[in-house]
């Protein structure tokens, strides 16, 4: 789940390899809404929402040949995306409910800065907010924020300035050439361990700049022509701004001919390359690495480092060394006048945005107040996320989400133990993993310090630069240091979970732990389908996907499978991924079924569990009549495909096969319970119906 851009670049120091999300806030059936005819008004934000909602279902559709139609038909028949988004269903109807409670944090934090203590945290959150909604001083600044950076790249004159100059753009939040981040250790999860990787693109995938066709040469066509308005809207000539948008584009489709694809980065060893500092140095030595550590701000000393794509530091060299200065100079510039222009004047974030919008298919831009609330909850989040936890949260939801999320386990545990292709020895070892996976809820036990950042009224633009060397000077350091376990990944109102393999954990902020996802008021068989299979169940067999698997309980990289049960695991891997090959995504592009696979196999072993937890739960707690005229097993496959009701644009679905390892949501729907016999029981399927796959082709893993 995303609620801003997913293709969006991260922080440097928040590399997701080992981070993956439960829900994408993305859609189905692109076109459907828009042959509807006049739609129907949407309703109020503020409406609430239900985990099962009867009036979503369209009972024209039959359950076995589609069941996401069924579930959400009525619903999507009416539903209009708004022009600012690429998407709606859940994830928008939730991120809009909790934003206005944000909203009230920030305008308290904003009107009651000037009272507050000096150097409070509440003051420095107010700053942030107010300095964002500025618009007026916004606009009268233009570019001149940036001047003093931009006098900084001209100024470099050597090879050895320019890498200066680099480290000091990427401490600031701009992503540049390769990133630094210091990671959990691979092989000791125990300890924080340095880790370089591959980076810098401006486009939100190195396939982008390799592919051949008509489609990817019109993208790189209007990159082209984003990158030379950008260098015209910075001050350039027209004929300087031509030649320099080429510059930046050679060098980057060097950058990323060297860049591994997300599919090989799925696989951990595939980047799971440590050397010695001498043995970097003798990687790239056209750049002083301990001159560049230092920097970065780094006082701590390690003697190895995790070199991710090694061939892709090795193609930097070669371009170091190489590349004429003034090319370098142009990536530099565009970098940081494009990565900063959504927080400039007018003509600036217009750009920005109209380029963006060619992959999010969005209409138009987001209020101001959205826009500068999701960049400080983004930027300062465990600082207002008190607030937010005060205002929505009360203990009694955390407990009964939490008492769901032990059923869940439970029943994960109790499937560990039947299954029969596993031998005793991973069996073994896979309960261990289970039980000793961590699971967060609601809000992190300790709040972030933030006594050494510095918010101050003026430009936004430096704000945000100052917020970037604060969260950079707060985690640079860690090399060698233990793994904080405390942490967390994602902030408080966020609408999203993941699974972090190197710590295992799970992870459920309290923003998710709403309707629709989960009511503590609402029957079993609605919240095990939703909060239970969609959340809890997928989170947890992301431990046990193609990816997790290769983690030990303590998230070490170690192979804990016997040879057998491996051959086996894969054997039925493949056969997900077939199923899911098979099926299109938008146009005539199909999923990409290995780039989906660990998402696909949560789905399908969190609604298995999910199942099981609801049936134990119906036998501790007694069964239920008809709801809305539905059995709790009825309830708990359509709340299942209702927490996947999306509706999405189709660029955004076209960007998806590039870049998003979860499969659209019609099939995160119809592809894994046609593959469960519960599921045709509960709606009379019956064998030949779309619902139901023939028995020799359903996989069996989890
Ligand atoms: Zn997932």
């Amino acid at each position: 789940m995303t609620l801003g851009s997913s293709y969006a670049i991260a922080s440097p120091l928040a590399r997701g390899a080992a981070v993956c999300a439960a829900l994408a806030a993305f859609a189905l059936f692109p076109t459907r809404a828009a042959a509807q005819g006049a739609p129907t008004p949407l309703p109020a934000d503020t409406a609430p929402l239900k985990v099962l909602d009867p009036a979503f279902i369209d009972r024209t559709a039959n359950a076995c040949t589609d069941f996401m139609q069924y579930a959400n038909g009525a619903w999507l028949a009416h539903d209009t995306i708004p022009a600012a988004y690429s998407s709606s269903g859940v994830g928008r109807d939730m991120g809009d409910r909790n934003e206005l409670v944000v909203r009230s944090v920030l305008d308290d934090a904003m009107a009651q800065r000037a009272s507050q203590p000096e150097g409070s945290t509440p003051r420095k959150l107010g700053t942030f907010y107010a300095s964002c909604m500025d618009s007026t001083a916004i606009e009268k600044a233009g570019l001149s924020p940036l001047r003093p950076w931009l006098r900084e790249i001209d100024g470099v004159t050597s090879r050895s300035r320019l890498v200066s100059v680099i480290a000091s753009l990427q401490v600031r939040g701009i992503d540049l050439v390769f990133r630094y981040s210091p990671d959990v250790g691979l092989h000791d999860a125990a300890h924080y361990m340095a880790g370089l990787s591959q980076g810098g693109l401006g486009l939100p995938d190195r396939d982008y700049y390799t592919d051949s066709g008509p489609s990817a040469d019109s993208t790189r066509t209007a990159y082209l022509e984003h990158v030379t308005r950008i260098f015209r809207l910075a001050g350039e000539q027209a004929a300087q701004a031509t030649r320099d948008a080429h510059q930046v584009m050679r060098l980057e489709t060097e950058l990323a001919k060297a860049s591994l694809t997300r599919l090989q980065q799925r696989d951990p060893a595939a980047t799971d390359s440590t050397r010695s500092l001498a043995a970097l140095a003798a990687l790239a030595p056209e750049i002083s690495w301990p001159r560049y550590f230092r920097s970065i701000g780094l006082t701590v000393r390690f003697d190895s480092v995790n070199v991710a794509e090694p061939g892709f530091i090795r193609r930097v060299n070669a371009l170091l060394r190489a590349a004429p200065l003034a090319q370098w100079k142009a990536y530099l510039r565009y970098h940081l006048v494009a990565e900063s222009s959504s927080w400039l004047s007018t003509p600036f974030v217009q750009e920005q945005f109209a380029f963006s919008a060619r992959f999010s298919g969005a209409k138009q831009l987001l209020p101001r107040w959205k826009r500068c609330l999701r960049e400080t909850d983004g930027d300062l989040g465990e600082a207002l996320g008190q607030a937010y936890v005060a205002k929505t949260f009360p203990p009694e939801a955390k407990a009964r989400a939490k008492a769901v999320i032990d059923d869940i386990r439970a029943a994960f545990a109790e499937r560990l133990r039947r299954l029969t292709w596993m031998s005793d020895s991973t069996r073994t070892q896979a309960l261990g993993k289970l039980a000793r996976m961590r699971e967060k809820v609601g809000y992190p036990d300790r709040w972030r310090d933030y006594t050494k950042l510095v918010t101050l009224p003026g430009p936004f633009i430096l704000n945000v630069a100052r917020a970037n060397a604060f969260e950079w000077q707060r985690v640079a350091n860690r090399p060698g240091a233990p793994v904080d376990t405390t942490e967390w990944g994602i902030t408080v109102p966020t609408v999203n979970a993941y699974y972090d393999p190197s710590r295992n954990e799970m992870v459920f902020p309290a923003g998710a732990l709403e309707p629709q996802t989960f009511d503590a008021s609402a029957d079993d068989g609605a919240n095990y389908g939703s909060l239970g299979g969609s959340w809890a169940g997928h989170e947890m067999t992301h431990g046990f996907d193609d990816e997790g698997r290769h983690y030990d309980a303590t998230g070490n990289l170690s192979d804990w499978w016997t040879a057998a049960d491996s051959v086996h695991f894969t054997q039925q891997a493949n056969l997900v991924v077939q199923q899911f090959d098979g099926y299109i995504q938008v146009d005539t592009f199909h999923v990409n079924g290995k780039l989906t696979l660990g998402e696909n196999i949560a789905d399908y072993g969190g609604l298995l569990t999910g199942y099981d937890a609801l049936e134990h739960a119906l036998e501790r707690d007694g069964r239920p009549g008809l709801i809305d005229g539905f059995t709790p097993e009825q309830r708990f496959f359509l709340a299942y495909a209702q927490s996947w009701r999306v509706h999405n644009r189709p660029e955004r679905l076209r960007t998806r096969v590039t870049v998003d390892p979860h499969a659209p949501e019609q099939w995160r729907v119809n592809g894994p319970l046609s593959n469960i016999p519960a599921f045709a029981q509960a709606f009379g399927c019956k064998p030949g119906d779309p619902m139901v796959r023939a028995a020799d082709s359903v996989p069996h893993i989890w």
